[in-house]
């Protein structure tokens, strides 16, 4: 069975960023008709808030990307003591002493000599009675040891990647001050959860060369890795200082649909064209990994509002009827309201404006030159309830007895009515406004 997960830190919201990732891992289980599981990456007690695993389930929720099930990493702390254990067991996990100031200097060096920054290993020649003498004045951090070999893998999205084993630091994967850094947790995890299927970001492919070999050291299963490309804005420049104003809610706010972000994000960087869908089995059936690219993709948080405008205009009446009866339009009204309201909004919010219009009237908006008009206007205008014809006859005797016609004529009765230069079908809106206020 395919089982994958979505693995946030909750130490922030999810933005448009960590989206695909989350998306691309809900289609590839639902798809096969396998498992997903939200999987919470807390093992750092400080950065990781309630706040934010609260958010992250709402805004899944409101992109209606379902989770078979729950995990956290922080309730797992024994398992990945465990795997610690074992590892020291076998020979590949050491104690490390420098600072992270020693450090920095010892990258500094290597730099200016022209070698890569990879950590020396200086730590693995210490002798027991050398750590005894160090741990007394600080704590040892625990440094996996890397096969220095080529680690190899087929990326579902990259092709065929080597990374070899002496490019690349031995992780760290216990802190100086015991915490369990991600690198080990999640290889327990994605062993333990029976992982088959891990998508994340490009920034991530570095992990995964190290990942591959603790995964190995600890007798598990490798899953089958795609790394999708990073987002950057519409320039091509880096997106991540941004993301902060990505966040999903803030979309939300602004009345972004879920199915137009999902219908962008399904598809922006691959070669399919992007299209609005209307339900997440569409998204699903159309999904291929394989047809995502390398190269970073374009980000332009505007395509969301015509694809949400779109969403809104063809959604039914029925759809709309809750929300229509909440804001006081009666459900014989609906029909025709909606199909003047929908054409004509920007979000599903505005409609309000529409009805606010229909039920109190506009601000009438009248320029001087046309204040005796629309003063012979009024005297001409008929006896409500008016009908899909009124405003044909009206504008018909106001025509014979002003001599006004074509944009003269029809547009400041418009303004005066509406108190707007563009808008709906003046024969279908008239029917549904309640009140003039000329
Ligand atoms: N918590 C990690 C992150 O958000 C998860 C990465 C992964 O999918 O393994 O970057």
């Amino acid at each position: 069975m395919t089982i994958t997960r979505f693995a946030p830190s909750p130490t922030g919201y999810i933005h448009v960023g960590n989206l695909r990732t989350a998306l691309f891992n809900y289609m590839i289980a639902r798809k096969s008709g396998g498992e997903f599981i939200l999987r919470l990456d807390d093992t750092d007690p400080v950065r990781s808030k309630q706040e934010y695993i609260d958010g992250i389930m709402e805004d899944l929720e409101w992109l209606g990307l379902t989770w078979d099930r729950v995990e956290k990493q922080s309730d797992r702390l024994e398992r990945y003591e465990e795997a610690a254990q074992n590892l020291r067991d076998m020979d590949r996990f050491y104690e490390c002493f420098e600072t992270p100031v020693e450090l920095d200097l010892k990258r500094k060096k290597q730099l200016n000599m022209g070698k890569p920054p990879v950590y020396d290993r200086a730590a693995l020649a210490l002798s027991d009675a050398e750590k005894a003498e160090l741990r007394k004045t600080r704590d040892g951090h625990w440094r996996f040891k890397l096969n220095l070999e080529p680690i190899e893998w087929t990326d579902g999205i990259l092709g065929n990647r080597s990374i070899d084993g002496s490019a690349v630091s031995d992780p760290v994967l216990i802190k100086a001050d015991g915490q369990f850094l991600y690198t080990l947790a999640s290889v327990c995890d994605d062993i333990d959860y029976g992982i088959t299927n891990v998508v994340r970001g490009a920034d991530h492919v570095t992990n995964t060369a190290t990942q591959i070999q603790i995964i190995q050291a600890l007798g598990g299963k490798v899953p089958d890795f795609a790394h999708h490309s990073l987002l950057t804005g519409p320039q091509g420049e880096a997106l991540s200082k941004r993301l902060g104003t990505l966040a999903l809610r803030d979309l939300r706010a602004q009345g972004i649909e879920p199915m137009a972000v999902l219908s962008h994000m399904a598809r922006l960087g691959s070669s399919e064209p992007i299209e609005l869908c209307s339900s997440l089995d569409e998204l699903i059936a159309g999904f291929d990994i394989a047809k995502f690219g390398a190269a970073p993709t374009k980000f332009d948080v505007a395509d969301l509002g015509p694809l949400t405008s779109r969403y809104v205009a063809n959604l039914s009446v029925d759809d709309m009827a809750a929300q229509l009866t909440d804001m006081g339009v009666p459900s014989v009204m609906q029909p025709d309201f909606w199909d003047v309201a929908r054409e004509n909004i920007a979000t599903r919010a505005e409609v309000a404006k529409w009805w606010e219009l229909c039920a109190q009237g506009a601000t009438p908006l009248i320029a001087d030159e046309d204040k005796e008009f629309i003063a012979t206007a009024k005297t001409l205008l008929p006896e409500q309830p008016w009908a899909a014809d009124t405003w044909k006859a009206w504008t018909g005797a106001v025509k014979d007895a002003t001599g006004r016609k074509g944009k003269g004529l029809f547009m400041p009765l418009r303004k005066a009515m509406t108190g707007m230069e563009h808008g709906p079908d003046m024969s279908k809106l008239m029917p549904l406004l309640q009140k003039v206020n000329f």
